[in-house]
């Protein structure tokens, strides 16, 4: 039976998986990527998989390849992605040529998603949407166990609507995205924004629960726009379950503070969405990528 190998780019870690027949895992590795450049970062994906391959001595395997940004229908370069050098490249051409085989490239928020709600907290939900807030915040779209990608292939792409036409700049050339509030690039610089310096979200939880005046006024307004922008998506696709995933998924008081202030907004006489953490951890992303994989 034929190996799923699943590789998942991320802005500062590229990991492998290899997975047998009936889905367990044989294999797992995690490397830094550089992303000083395209040429390094493509170099980085190729030795990863020739280690990989040699790891089951060139066994048959499908290969599938998670990125941020999602392949243009129309030019089949990068597009979207905030590994920003990746950003026009025809990546999907250039790896096929590297590697010498075909292979599927999904974007990283479609990947957690797909896994989530084929394997873990999505599971028996029809209509899936997961969350990933993290670095960045991205969102993908499941229905009936497949990804819905959409017409250009920005289907789930929350994180760059607008919430905040006079709000901070984001890297996509508009103001006030969903990212600029509600990722933990976005949170950070809130926080530095009020309190004059900068603090990693960890410490800005932590010091918000101990009733630092700065880090609580963060953590309120984050939560506010969690609600705006989780609602504004429950009226589009109104999903049958909302997965979270991400570094910001840890953050406890998503669930009893952030489902609040959705309920406050949604456009509905009461909240039935389940808004869940994801199951499958850290892998989810890798998960599926393998599983998408030709
Ligand atoms: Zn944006």
């Amino acid at each position: 039976m034929n190996l799923r190998f699943g590789i998942d780019l991320g802005g500062t870690k590229t990991e492998g998986v290899i997975l047998d027949a009936e889905g367990r895992e044989l294999l797992r590795e995690r490397v830094a990527t550089d992303s000083s450049g395209y040429e390094p970062v493509i170099g980085g994906i190729e030795r990863l998989y020739r280690r990989m391959v040699d790891a089951v001595d060139g066994a048959p395997h499908s290969l599938g390849i998670g990125t941020p940004g999602a392949v243009s229908r129309r030019t089949g370069r990068l597009k979207n992605s905030n590994t920003t050098c990746l950003n026009g490249m025809p990546v999907g051409h250039d790896l096929r040529a590297r590697l010498g085989r075909e292979l599927a490239i999904e974007n990283d928020a479609n990947c957690f998603a797909l896994a989530e709600a084929l394997a873990g907290a999505g599971r028996g939900h029809r209509v899936v949407f997961g969350v990933i807030m993290g670095t960045g915040c991205g969102g993908g779209i499941v229905i009936d166990g497949k990804v819905h990608g959409g017409l250009q292939a920005i289907a789930g792409e929350w994180g760059h609507t607008v919430i905040d036409p006079a709000g901070p700049a984001c890297y996509c050339g508009a103001r006030g995205c969903v990212e600029t509030f509600i990722s933990g690039s976005g949170l950070e610089h809130r926080y530095a924004e009020r309190a004059g310096s900068r603090r990693p979200v960890d410490e800005i939880v932590q010091a918000s629960r101990a009733g630092d005046l700065a880090a609580t006024a963060t953590m309120d307004d984050f939560f506010a726009r969690f609600g705006q922008a989780v609602a504004n998506l429950i009226a589009v696709l109104d999903p049958d379950v909302i997965v979270l995933g991400g570094g910001l998924s840890n953050i406890d008081e998503l669930y009893t503070r952030g489902v609040e202030a959705v309920r406050q907004r949604v456009f509905s006489d009461s909240l039935e969405t389940p808004i869940v953490k994801h199951r499958l951890g850290d892998s989810a992303g890798v998960i599926g990528a393998a599983l998408v994989g030709v």
